[in-house]
């Protein structure tokens, strides 16, 4: 019979092709060229942050559900929001909507030092456990809603948004740092514009990168519970 060492080495191999044909035919072959990103998408195990009858669909290109109405993003939006923030090691990046926690991951394997805000306690705990799993440290995870964060928790350099907001929520932009970066989702319920803010002492640039559907940010600058 086979040894579990033995089984667990085949799945490694296994899941390290599939993160390569991903990264390869989804990831780098829509126009996803830094290097930071690409190596951490190809390095981080995706089929630890998924419920386990789905792990099988960990590297499809496509959302999957992760309990409590929430969804961990398609691979090509993670690569893409990552890129958009121009995450560089040492950085302070808030993300909002900590899920399964593998965004927040990505970040931390690129080098910078991540807080995540997630506003479901068990999902907060999932993400907790999933980091551990995967053995990703040194994020820290807040529960509560990541639109009403005191300013005296920024300011940072760059800020995620994985959820779908009204508006740019200003409790956000007044996080960010001078010469900081933020990705999010704005626009209507059903669907959003991935939107991405240069923000130059006051002045805030934005532009558009195409329409992208994500959950409902639910908080004081979000929209109200469900
Ligand atoms: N980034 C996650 C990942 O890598 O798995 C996926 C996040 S999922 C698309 C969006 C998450 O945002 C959900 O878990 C939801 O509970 C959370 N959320 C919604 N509104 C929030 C708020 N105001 N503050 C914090 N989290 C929020």
């Amino acid at each position: 019979m086979e040894g579990e060492d033995n089984i667990q080495m085949r799945e490694e191999v296994w899941y390290t092709a599939l993160r390569k044909h991903m990264v390869d035919g989804q990831i780098a072959a829509r126009g996803i060229s830094d290097p930071a990103v690409l190596d951490a998408m190809r390095r981080l195990p995706r089929h630890l942050f998924v419920p386990e009858n789905l792990r099988d669909d960990a590297y499809a290109d496509c959302p999957l559900p992760i309990g409590y109405g929430a969804t961990i993003s398609q691979p090509y939006i993670v690569g893409m929001m990552t890129t958009l923030i121009e995450p560089k090691p040492g950085d302070r990046v808030l993300e909002v909507g900590a899920g399964s926690g593998y965004q927040a991951a990505i970040l931390a394997l690129i080098g910078c030092r991540v807080t995540t805000v997630e506003r479901i306690p068990e999902l907060a705990d999932l993400a907790q456990r999933n980091l551990k799993r995967a053995g990703v440290e040194g994020i820290t995870i807040i529960t509560g809603d990541g639109t009403a964060l005191p300013k005296s928790e920024g300011p940072f350099d760059a800020i995620i948004t994985t959820a779908a907001a009204p508006d740019v929520p200003s409790s956000l932009t007044a996080l960010l740092a001078d010469g900081g970066r933020m990705a999010l989702p704005v626009g209507d319920i059903d669907l959003q514009v991935l939107t991405c803010i240069h923000k130059t002492g006051d002045k805030l640039t934005i532009s558009h990168h195409g329409a992208v559907r994500f959950v409902p940010l639910i908080g004081a600058e979000g929209w109200s519970q469900l």
